[in-house]
């Protein structure tokens, strides 16, 4: 599509003045107004869309620049995603599941809060139950995660997941922070949210939000690790948001995930990771994608996400340095693709040993890139 008709689609759907909740409202989820906007076949759309749903919200389609550009790539539907590689579950964590949550490291856990999110990315981990309204996390699954958490004394760390929590109403998260926050052996609390970067009016718009975070973080830490893959996602209203989560004593850091023609080169994951600095955000994990079913198209090969990323020691700042891991396939745990992890690398796979000195397998994307 030529660049003046997508720009002319993206200035028609203005977010500006707009309050978050019509802005959820007024996603893009349907196959016809995503085909009709961004000037593509909807029977290919429909056809994506009927397996992995979409919702784009007005603010962030309107980040967009051009076609196929990294914003586009991360939220339009393509239909690469019908391939048949890649599993549905690769970290295996329905399989540790107590109520809405995952356990599988002993002294942390986490909480599956709710399957929605403010856009659907199209890489996502767990592309099995976001976005699906027969998935969503019933009062019992909370119920069973909050009393299974309470007779765990080992969990000292709860991190609040999902899909997004930041999309519940306030009070519905504010009444679930409560639960957990009592619990005595849980001492710190993590949020991962992608809010900020793809809904950030969510954050600047409520006031009773900033200010629960701010009663909360008074009684037990409340960490929020968000999730920018590209240095454009990081605007004025981004900064906003972060700036007022900062300002209520939460310790932002961020998880981004090294995405094939998204970020996958050392001047824009230098950018992306110097500029989260700028607005109070700590580099904490770069993933390599897992082996989710319909996202082998964002693959990277191991050694290109180590070069990116060891080129920025001594070149950068080393507050701006996140560490890049592997989530081993099978749910054997993350674990930083470093050189002492690394028992071979070729063309087929990266042998390496987890946390737990088990021996796994990370295949190497099919394409050559
Ligand atoms: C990622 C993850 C955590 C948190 O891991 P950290 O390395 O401490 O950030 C906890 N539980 C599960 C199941 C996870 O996948
Ligand atoms: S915001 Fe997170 S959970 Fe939601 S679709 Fe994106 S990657 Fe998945």
């Amino acid at each position: 599509m030529d660049s003046s008709s997508l720009q002319q689609n993206i200035t028609k759907i203005d977010y500006k003045e707009k309050s978050w909740k019509r802005l959820v409202k007024e996603s893009l989820t349907k196959a016809e107004e995503i085909a009709e906007l961004t000037n593509q076949p909807v029977e290919l759309i429909e056809k994506v869309v009927k397996v992995f749903p979409a919702r784009i919200n007005p603010y962030y389609f309107s980040l967009i620049e051009s076609e196929n550009d990294p914003i586009w790539r991360q939220c339009i539907p393509d239909i690469k995603e019908l391939s048949p590689i890649g599993f549905v579950d690769p970290l295996n964590e329905e399989a540790c599941k107590h109520g809405c949550v995952v356990h599988r490291y002993p002294t942390k856990c986490l909480f599956l809060a709710s399957n929605q999110c403010a856009s659907y990315c199209r890489f996502c981990t767990r592309k099995r139950r976001v976005g699906d309204l027969k998935k969503k996390i019933t009062k019992e699954e909370i119920k069973e995660g909050i009393d299974y958490i309470k007779s765990n004394k080992q969990i000292k760390d709860v991190l609040i997941s999902g899909g997004d929590p930041l999309m519940l109403s306030t009070q519905k998260l504010k009444k679930l922070i409560e639960k957990l926050i009592e619990i005595e052996h849980v001492s710190i609390l993590r949020v991962g949210s992608r809010v900020p970067c793809t809904l950030p009016q969510r954050i600047i718009q409520d006031k009773r939000l900033q200010r629960m975070f701010e009663e909360f973080s008074q009684i037990k830490p409340i960490y929020l690790n968000t999730h920018f893959n590209h240095p454009r996602e990081i605007t004025e209203e981004a900064k906003k948001a972060c700036f007022a989560l900062a300002n209520a004593g939460i310790p932002l850091g961020n998880q981004s995930v090294l995405l094939k023609g998204v970020n996958d080169d050392y001047n824009t994951m230098l950018e992306l990771n110097e500029k989260l600095l700028t607005i109070k955000v700590k580099p904490y994990y770069v993933y390599f994608p897992d082996l989710v079913i319909g996202t082998e198209h964002f693959r990277v090969r191991v050694e290109k996400g180590m070069e990116i990323i060891n080129k920025m020691r001594g070149r950068t700042t080393g507050f701006a340095i996140p560490t890049l891991v592997i989530d081993a396939p099978g749910g054997l745990g993350k674990t930083p693709v470093i050189k002492d992890n690394i028992l071979s690398i070729n063309d087929k796979e990266v042998v390496m040993r987890s946390y737990s000195g088990k021996i796994f397998s990370y295949p190497q994307p099919l394409e050559v890139s």
